[in-house]
């Protein structure tokens, strides 16, 4: 798409940080060249590490709360407004356990209310299962029937999740130059206090980076995201 003047972008994420991991330079880039861009949570992003006993104690609301908040800071490194982002207090890799209607019909509200162009959603064969439910449900809620606003749907990789999924690897066919916008993902995923790891983590500055420039290698550039397109419409 060249002209992002008045264009809307739909960014549909599990957790606080996939959207950074996935597409954050894209959003960085995107803001940029005069996209309006909104950015929906499925679940908050922390209590996958504890028990269900703990779910309720005043220390995981406070570490959630502080997730959340980290959201929000990483997302201004990208500079979208915090009045663009909505978060959800799901728990973390227990959307099996929330009714799938449920999510459908939250990310339709969005896309009745935001009327996207794009949706950016995860990849159907991640190791997480919360990426998975998203993608499935994003699937349902972006069937053709309401105003036909959307144009392109893509799935984005999200390190530490999609990658380990290893007989079913990510098919990369479409991407996008974020090489003036390296910096600023690098930045975000820092927001995110304790999520950030030491090489050969993942989740790490390094390699964060060697997957960008690799992906730019497959496309002739510096810097890129790489993205499954699911379901392009050109009316
Ligand atoms: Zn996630």
């Amino acid at each position: 798409m060249n002209n992002l003047n008045n264009k809307k972008i739909l960014v549909v994420s599990a957790h606080p940080d996939d959207e950074t991991l996935g597409c954050g330079g894209t959003i960085a880039r995107y803001l940029h060249e005069g996209a309006d861009v909104r950015v929906i949570f499925m679940a908050e992003g922390i209590t996958a590490r504890f028990d269900d006993a703990e779910l309720q104690t005043e220390k995981v609301k406070k570490i959630s709360h502080i997730r959340n908040s980290n959201a929000i800071k990483a997302l201004s490194c990208l500079s979208l407004d915090e009045k663009n982002i909505y978060l959800n207090d799901n728990y973390c890799c227990r959307l099996d356990t929330v009714p799938q209607i449920n999510l459908v019909k939250l990310i339709e509200h969005h896309i009745k209310d935001f009327k996207p162009d794009i949706v950016f959603t995860h990849s159907k064969n991640d190791t997480n299962i919360d990426h998975r439910i998203t993608f499935q449900v994003s699937l349902a809620a972006t069937r053709p029937i309401f105003d036909k606003t959307i144009k392109a749907i893509y799935s984005y990789e999200v390190l530490s999740s999609t990658e380990w999924n290893y007989p079913n690897p990510f098919l990369a066919n479409h991407f996008i130059d974020i090489s003036d916008y390296i910096d600023k993902k690098i930045l975000a995923m820092q927001a995110y206090e304790d999520e950030m790891r030491e090489m050969p983590h993942p989740r790490s500055e390094e390699a964060i980076k060697a997957l960008a420039s690799y992906r730019g290698c497959q496309s002739g550039l510096r810097y890129a995201e790489a993205f499954t397109l699911i379901r392009s419409i050109n009316n």
